[in-house]
């Protein structure tokens, strides 16, 4: 199916609707507002292909705005690398922004309030507002504080931004209504103390708006037309408009839609950024995580992330999305995207008995079948490596590989006739004998033969040494964080096998970091940023099928 053909989703069906009715002037303006406080996963993923993705095909803009109210957990790292990542994923913010950038703004909204009668200073300690909140079936109780002066609570509020108080002695609350059936409505805070060095206003403020009374009013700010954010927060939705009703300021609107949940996977920053600092992982990119940077050094192309985030769509109710659906999406793209090459993962020698000591071949391999992409020049000679699981000495019948007796195909070159094998002291096949037909060539093959099987292989004198790392699931178990215990209990111990010496083709020696191949009947690899002039290292993106829907069908 094509855009066109595609039914809309729901948003996009509010967005048409608006335009019909030139709601907010025929304007379509969408923001993507992460927290620098971590890297952004493949969740983000979702939310920016919707926004920038609205934005693109309505003739709208986007803005990427920074919700940096939270001084303690943000850091510019965290800046820098949402910036590279969103580019990455293909795509461009309008306008760069920062909600830190409008502190000014939003504390002056915070003094209309005041002196609205729609907010006060509360002296009370946290658990004295938590325990006069009441419940869903109780009313609140109101603050002893609730009816001070506009005079005295714009005071004390000027006073808190003079860092006359200590952290958590006042807070700033909207007065509302303490009975009101939504609880997020019973007299919020909105803004809070906090002596703390903030990545980009440094020690300018000691006192930051909470959540609800940033995000809103940095939308209107901005005049954000169609404001969408995930599920959790469709209960705030009363309490932002509540704000931009008393403040008058442009009527942005927020939206709803279901986050993404992937299985075998966590997504939570929180969980995420324990996994790097107690060591299960690495580091952010590492390939095991469902970061965008971890994604992209396994070698997730960027195009197959998209694909797969406009597969599942937009819902408006929460679900969970097989990680098996994300896997195929990215190797349908690298099918048609990356070169083919040969590489012997788990080595043994085969020796063509017939063939000269010192003879070479160099044949012209097909790099891409799928998109064809030219040739390379493949070494072929007396000695090679091929995969220790493509011999067996006693085969059962439906073994087309290499057994004695047995005909094979060695890709893109001859047809060898396997004679048997030498062994060691343990019985472990050291070597293998062959014998090849020379009108057997590919391509050119007069040998009249059909084989039924093709293997890979490197030329022993010609090949190069690299190492492989084996990626696979990070977890062993589909949620988990619902699992009882702690979420770390259920890391999947194989998700990652190095193989520390594997054989390539000489062709991989000019690999760069990023570049994606398939390793002829191996899977997809992409070249690892820790490579070396000495080593190149490989990270196995995805295997060619997939693996686990075999294991979960036994
Ligand atoms: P976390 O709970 O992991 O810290 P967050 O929602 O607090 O995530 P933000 O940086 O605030 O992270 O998110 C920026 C934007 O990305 C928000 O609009 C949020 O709704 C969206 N987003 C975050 N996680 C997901 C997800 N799993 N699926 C879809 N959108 C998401
Ligand atoms: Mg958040």
């Amino acid at each position: 199916m094509t855009t066109e053909e595609k039914s809309l989703n729901f948003i996009e069906e509010i967005v048409e609707k608006d335009l019909a009715e030139s709601t907010h002037g025929g304007r379509v303006l969408t923001r993507f507002p992460p927290e620098p406080n971590g890297y952004l996963h493949i969740g983000h993923a979702k939310a920016i292909c919707l926004n920038f993705g609205l934005a693109k095909k309505y003739n709208g803009r986007c803005n990427l705005r920074f919700d940096d109210t939270n001084p303690t957990t943000e850091e510019t790292e965290y800046v820098d690398s949402i910036k590279t990542d969103i580019q990455w994923l293909g795509f461009q913010w309008d306008e760069e922004l920062y909600t830190s950038d409008y502190f000014e703004k939003i504390y002056n909204f915070a003094v209309a309030l005041i002196n609205k009668g729609c907010a006060y200073v509360d002296d009370s300690t946290p658990e004295e507002i938590a325990a006069t909140k009441g419940s869903t079936t109780e009313p609140g109780k109101n603050s002893p504080y609730r009816d001070r002066t506009v005079e005295e609570n714009l005071r004390l509020f000027a006073e808190m931004k003079e860092a006359k108080y200590e952290d958590g002695v006042k807070v700033l609350r909207a007065r509302i209504d303490m009975a009101h059936p939504n609880l997020l409505l019973r007299d919020p805070a909105i803004y809070r103390i906090k002596h703390a060095h903030h990545h980009r206003t440094g020690d300018t403020w000691c006192l930051y708006p909470l959540y609800d009374f940033a995000h809103g009013q940095s939308d209107s700010i901005e005049e954000i037309t169609h404001s969408i954010c995930t599920l959790e927060f469709i209960h705030h939705r009363p309490l932002y408009n509540w704000f931009i009703e008393q403040l008058g300021i442009f009527p942005s609107r927020q939206y709803e839609f279901a986050r993404l949940n992937l299985t075998y996977t966590v997504m939570s920053k929180r969980k995420l950024l324990k996994l790097v600092n107690e060591g299960y992982v690495t580091s952010w990119d590492d390939p095991r995580m469902p970061t965008l940077s971890g994604m992209r050094r396994r070698g997730y192309p960027p195009e197959a992330i998209r694909n797969f985030c406009d597969t599942i769509g937009v819902a408006r109710r929460e679900n969970m999305i097989d990680l098996s659906l994300l896997e195929f999406c990215v190797r349908e793209n690298l099918n048609k995207t990356s070169d083919r090459v040969m590489v012997v993962l788990d080595p043994v020698k085969l020796i063509i008995t017939n063939y000269p000591e010192d003879a070479e071949d160099i044949f012209d391999a097909e790099n891409n079948p799928e998109t064809p992409n030219g040739t390379r020049q493949v070494p072929f000679s007396r000695e090679l490596w091929i995969e220790r699981e493509d011999f067996m000495e006693v085969a059962p019948k439906k073994y087309f590989r290499l057994a004695p007796g047995k005909l094979v195909r060695l890709k893109s070159a001859y047809i060898v006739q396997c004679e048997g094998c030498l062994k060691d002291d343990n019985g472990n096949v050291t070597e293998i004998h062959c014998t090849y037909l020379p009108e057997s060539k590919s391509g050119n093959d007069t040998s009249g033969l059909t084989v039924k099987g093709t293997i890979h292989w490197v030329s022993a004198k010609h090949a190069l040494k690299a190492e492989v790392r084996l990626y696979d699931r990070l977890f062993k178990v589909e949620d988990p964080s619902n699992e009882e215990g702690d979420f770390k209990d259920y890391i999947n111990p194989g998700a990652l096998e190095v193989l520390p010496e594997v054989y390539i083709e000489p062709f991989l020696k000019d690999a760069v970091p990023g570049n994606r191949y398939q390793f002829l009947r191996k899977g997809y690899y992409c070249a690892d940023k820790d490579s070396t002039g000495e080593k190149l290292i490989f990270n196995r993106t995805v295997t060619l099928k997939d693996a686990w829907a075999k294991e979960m069908a036994k």
